[in-house]
């Protein structure tokens, strides 16, 4: 039997409808701050779909569209500035920056309730801790709301993760791990030995590489649920822009799996949904 597909854009609009309801008892109206450096066309796709977001759920926004050519202490007095606004509850860099801007120490300055992306240091190092009520990493988040929405079974289910960086496949092993979870975690990463072995005895296979099309059916044990995280650009000729987002996942995974979620529509909503409700977390606890 084909795997069923599991609909991010249904489960990020269900997630939106109880961020309404959250937004319209809120002490005041959650407010995002969006950075943006340079014309990345992707990023300028990004930027736009989180803004449209805050404008349907009555989030307020407001970018900072800033040259390429930036300088690093630019940015840093503009966070800064965003840091001390009160009325101001989530800052978001939209990544990638130009070269010459160190991400890293941008991050590192952000005010850590109001780091709704959930990459500063503090903020991963709660979930080391398991304290999971913090910032968390929108993508991570996404795929936990995604498997607790479609009711699938964690609890000492073997569960694996490809790709281990700081934004994703960490904090997304991390959180199937955490107590109340419950899952068994093994990373696969690009120095590991035998990639399909591992994957092939996952039930949970969460494929965050970036590799286009990489799991194939043969990676995949029969029944598991899979999570496409991959957002790759493929060149298609066959299309009048010449290319097409492809996962990390095979379509021929459909054939084995039981469960899983497309590219586009499955992970890609779910990210920008859950960059909304840590911003109106962020909102409710600095105001009740
Ligand atoms: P990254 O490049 O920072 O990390 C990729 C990870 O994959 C690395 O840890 C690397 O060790 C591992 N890897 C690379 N090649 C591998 C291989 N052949 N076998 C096993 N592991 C391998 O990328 P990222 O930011 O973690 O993003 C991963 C993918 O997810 C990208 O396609 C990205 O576009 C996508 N993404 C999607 C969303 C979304 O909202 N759907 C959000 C963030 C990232």
């Amino acid at each position: 039997m084909p795997a069923v597909w599991l609909d991010g854009k249904a489960c990020a609009a269900d997630l939106e409808e109880n961020l309404k309801q959250r937004i319209s008892i809120c002490k005041t109206q959650p407010h995002l701050a969006v950075i943006i450096v340079g014309d990345d066309p992707a990023s300028l796709v990004y930027v736009r779909n989180k803004i449209l977001c805050c404008e349907r759920l009555g989030i307020k926004s407001t970018q900072f569209k800033l040259p390429t050519e930036t300088k690093q202490t630019e940015l840093e007095d503009i966070l800064k500035g965003l840091n001390e606004d009160a009325t101001l509850h989530g800052i978001l860099i939209q990544s990638p920056l130009p070269s010459h801007l160190d991400e890293g120490s941008l991050t590192d300055m952000i005010e850590p309730t109001k780091d709704v992306d959930g990459f500063h240091p503090v903020n991963l190092g709660k979930i080391v801790q398991g304290r999971l009520n913090g910032m968390i990493p929108c993508t991570p988040a996404g795929v936990m709301e995604m498997l607790r929405w479609s009711g699938v079974d964690l609890a000492g289910k073997k569960a694996v993760v490809i790709g281990r960086s700081f934004n994703v496949g960490m904090p997304q092993a991390l959180l199937l791990a955490a107590k109340g979870i419950d899952s068994t975690v093994t990373i696969v990463h690009s120095k590991t030995p035998q990639p399909i072995l591992e994957c092939l005895s996952a039930d949970i296979l969460i494929a965050a590489a970036g590799r286009p099309e990489m799991v194939t059916k043969d990676w995949v044990k029969p029944g598991a649920v899979v999570i496409d995280v991959g957002i790759n650009r493929v060149s298609d000729t066959t299309r009048e822009r010449g290319w097409r987002l492809a996962g990390d996942v095979h379509p021929n995974v459909s054939e084995v799996a039981s469960i899983m979620s497309p590219v586009p529509g499955g992970v890609g909503p779910m990210t920008v949904a859950m960059l909304m409700a840590n911003t109106v977390t962020s909102a409710e606890s600095q105001h009740y």
